[in-house]
């Protein structure tokens, strides 16, 4: 079964893309959490962060250029934004195609509660 993420690749389902490449596409969420938020999917349908290849080291690092160009063109770059990569059920997971995303456009808080004051 092809992942969402891969439907969207194929152009079987909409979405807002802004970056195509060889290696990666970048989408809007379908439910922003943030003025911007962008998701950024390698091709290559990885489930999780755990499934990461030693191969996919210029992969990875090929969706961290592409997240800071978007930054960029967002006109985020400078105010800030946040990077995140949610894995398995714990980390929040939905769609489990690897993805990056992109957070900014306003001051975001604190990443997550902490566990005592
Ligand atoms: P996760 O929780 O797996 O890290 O994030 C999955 C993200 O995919 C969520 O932020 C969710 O809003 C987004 N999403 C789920 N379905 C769709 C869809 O059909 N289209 C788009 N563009 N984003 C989606």
């Amino acid at each position: 079964m092809p992942t969402l993420f891969e439907k969207i690749i194929a152009g079987d389902i909409p979405a807002t893309v802004l970056h195509r490449d060889s290696r990666v596409i970048a989408f809007l969420d379908i439910r922003p959490a943030a003025p911007v938020h962008i998701l950024i999917v390698p091709n290559k349908p990885i489930p999780t962060a755990n499934d990461i290849a030693d191969e996919d080291e210029s992969l990875i690092g090929h969706m961290f250029i592409v997240a800071r160009d978007l930054a960029r063109q967002q006109g985020i770059a400078e105010s800030g934004y946040r990077l995140i990569v949610n894995c398995n059920a714990d980390g929040g997971q939905e769609v489990y195609h690897l993805h990056l995303h992109l957070l900014g456009g306003r001051p975001l808080g604190p990443m997550v509660s902490r566990i005592s004051t």
